[in-house]
C-alpha cells in the first residue's frame, strides 16, 4: 500500500487522459474510481477503473458539476480528486471546492489555478519577478476606440487580441492593420464572452514566426521546483497544438538552461505545487517570452516523460500525497528525441469538421519506442458530444532525425476504420522536408495547409468511399 496520504483517487474526466490516470494509479497501487454520463458509457475509461460511477444523463453536464464530483467522491471513500486536462482542470471554484470538501486535488492550490488563470494577470506577476513578457497592454474593455488604436499603434502591428481567460487556442485574433483593430476587437470580446464567460480582451505585440516552447514543471508542497525541460509545440492550427516535440530539435543548451531558469523562476513567483506548464514564444534571435502558465498535466506530457524517464501523472499524485521530491535539477536530461501526434476524428478536407461514427477496425502502431495513449477500439461508437481527439500516437529515436523516420513508419501503419481521422494529414506533414529538418516556426503549418491537404486528397477521399461502400454494404 502507498504510504502517504491518498489511498482512492476519484478522476474526473473521460477519454485517454482519464484512462492515463487509472494506469498510474495502478501501478502506485492506488484504488482509482472513474466518472462517465450516460451517453458516455461505452468509453474504455469507464471499464478499466476499478470502479465507475454515472453521474448523469447528459454528455457533458456530470463532468462539469462540480458538486456531483465531491458528492461521488466522498460516497466512495475517495481521498483525492485528479482533475486530468480540459474540464474542471483550470476551474479554480471547482479547486476550491474540492479543498473545502476536506479532499486533496491532485494539482496546485486553488489561489494559484485563479491567478495563473487570468493572462493578463500572470503577465504582470511574470513581469514583477523579472520574468521577460511580450509587450502588450492590460485589458482594453473599458477604453475608447481611438485609445486602443494609439495602444496599438505604440506597439507597432501586428498586434494579437487577447482574452484573459482564454484557453484551447480560442478568442485569440491577429490583426494586421490598424482598418481591422475594431471590428477584431469586438468579435474577440463576443468569442471570449461565450467561451469563457468573461469578455476581459488584452494586446500584445504579435511575435512573427516565433517558436512555442514550453517548460514543465513539477513542484511538491515545501518549496522545492524543477523543470523537466521543454517541448517545443510550433506544428498548430489555428492556435492549437497539432504535434509537440520533445526536446526542441533546434534549440542551443545554453539557450534551454536559460529558459529553464526563468520557468523555474517564474513558477517560484507563484508559489507553484504540483505539475504545471510554462509557455514561453521564442523569436528569431533567441528572445523568450512569458505567454501563460497552464495549472494542469497537458496533453502533450507523454514526450516529457519519454525523454526524460519520469513518470509524470505518478510524480503528480505523489507529490499531492505529500512526499519530498526527490529529483534534482542536475539529474533530469532529456534523451532523445520523442514525437507526438495528435490523431482526431476530424475531415482535414471539410475545413476540420468533426466525423463522429463507429470505429469498425483499430490497428495501431506497434514496435519498440512507439506509444498510444487513447480510448478508442473496434466497435467503439464515438459520441459526438466531446473533444475530437481519439488518440496521441507518441514515438521516441535516439535523435530528432530518427525520432521523424519512425514516426512516417508508425503513421504508415496506424490504420483505423470506419471514421474519417487525420492520420492520412498527419502522415503528410511527417513527410516533409522542413519539418524532417527541425525547421519551422508556429506559422509553419497554416502556410503550407493547402499543400499539404492537396497531397492527401486522394487519399482522404479514398478512405470516404471505403467508409460509404462498408455502410452500403451493412445496410443491406
Ligand atoms: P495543452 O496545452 O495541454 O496542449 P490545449 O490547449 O490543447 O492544451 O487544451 C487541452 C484541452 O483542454 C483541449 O481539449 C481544449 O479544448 C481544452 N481546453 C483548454 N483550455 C480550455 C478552457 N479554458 N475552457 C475549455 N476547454 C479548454
Ligand atoms: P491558449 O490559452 O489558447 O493556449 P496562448 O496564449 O497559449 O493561448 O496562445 C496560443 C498560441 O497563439 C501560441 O502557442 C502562439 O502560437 C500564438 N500566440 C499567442 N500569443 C502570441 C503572440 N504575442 N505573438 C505571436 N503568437 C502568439
Ligand atoms: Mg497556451
Amino acid at each position: 500500500m502507498f504510504q502517504f496520504g491518498i489511498h482512492k483517487i476519484l478522476i474526473a474526466n473521460r477519454g485517454e487522459i482519464a484512462i492515463r490516470i487509472v494506469r498510474a494509479c495502478k501501478d502506485l497501487h492506488i484504488a482509482n474510481v472513474a466518472i462517465y454520463t450516460k451517453p458516455d458509457a461505452e468509453c474504455l475509461h469507464v471499464k478499466v477503473a476499478d470502479e465507475a460511477y454515472c453521474v448523469g444523463d447528459e454528455a457533458l453536464k456530470g463532468y462539469l458539476d462540480p458538486a456531483k464530483i465531491i458528492e461521488v467522491a466522498k460516497q466512495c471513500g475517495a481521498d483525492a480528486i485528479h482533475p486530468g486536462y480540459g474540464f474542471l482542470s483550470e476551474n479554480y471554484e471547482f479547486a476550491k471546492a474540492v479543498e473545502d470538501a476536506g479532499l486533496i486535488l491532485i494539482g496546485p492550490k486553488s489561489e494559484v489555478i485563479y491567478k495563473m488563470g487570468n493572462k493578463n494577470v500572470a503577465r504582470n506577476l511574470m513581469k514583477e519577478n523579472g520574468i521577460p513578457v511580450v509587450p502588450g497592454t492590460d485589458p482594453l474593455n473599458n477604453l475608447s476606440i481611438d485609445k486602443i488604436k494609439s495602444l496599438a499603434k505604440r506597439i507597432g502591428y501586428p498586434v494579437i487580441l487577447k482574452s484573459s481567460g482564454g484557453g484551447g487556442g480560442r478568442g485569440i485574433r491577429v490583426v494586421l492593420t490598424e482598418n481591422e483593430l475594431e471590428e477584431n476587437f469586438q468579435s474577440c470580446k463576443r468569442e471570449a464572452k461565450a467561451f469563457f464567460n468573461n469578455d476581459e480582451v488584452f494586446m500584445e505585440k504579435y511575435v512573427e514566426k516565433p517558436r512555442h516552447i514550453e517548460f514543465q514543471i513539477l513542484g511538491d508542497n515545501y518549496g522545492n521546483i524543477i523543470h523537466l525541460c521543454e517541448r517545443d509545440c510550433s506544428i498548430q492550427r489555428r492556435h492549437q497544438k497539432v504535434i509537440e516535440i520533445a526536446p526542441c530539435p533546434t534549440m542551443s543548451d545554453d539557450l534551454r538552461k536559460r529558459m529553464g531558469v526563468a520557468a523555474v523562476a517564474a513558477a517560484k513567483a507563484v508559489g507553484y505545487t504540483n505539475a504545471g506548464t510554462i509557455e514561453f514564444l521564442l523569436d528569431d534571435y533567441d528572445h523568450f517570452y512569458f505567454m501563460e502558465m497552464n495549472t494542469r498535466i497537458q496533453v502533450e506530457h507523454g514526450v516529457t516523460e519519454e525523454v526524460t524517464g519520469v513518470d509524470l501523472i505518478a510524480r503528480q499524485i505523489r507529490v499531492a500525497a505529500g512526499e519530498i521530491l526527490d529529483l534534482e535539477q542536475s539529474e533530469i536530461k532529456a534523451r532523445g528525441t520523442a514525437i507526438e501526434v495528435r490523431i482526431t476524428a476530424e475531415n482535414a478536407q471539410k475545413g476540420f469538421a468533426p466525423s463522429p461514427g463507429k470505429i469498425t477496425g483499430y490497428f495501431p502502431a506497434l514496435g519498440p519506442s512507439v506509444r498510444v495513449d487513447t480510448h478508442i477500439y473496434a466497435n467503439y461508437e464515438i459520441p459526438p458530444f466531446y473533444d475530437s481527439l481519439l488518440a496521441k500516437l507518441i514515438v521516441k529515436g535516439s535523435s530528432y532525425d530518427l525520432a521523424v523516420s519512425k514516426l512516417e513508419r508508425a503513421l504508415d501503419e496506424f490504420k483505423i476504420e470506419g471514421v474519417i481521422t487525420t492520420l492520412p494529414f498527419l502522415h503528410a506533414i511527417s513527410r516533409r522536408r522542413h519539418f524532417r529538418k527541425g525547421f519551422f516556426d508556429t506559422s509553419y503549418l497554416e502556410e503550407r495547409l493547402d499543400d499539404i491537404l492537396e497531397n492527401t486528397a486522394s487519399e482522404d477521399s479514398e478512405i470516404i468511399a471505403a467508409i460509404a461502400a462498408a455502410k452500403l454494404k451493412a445496410a443491406k
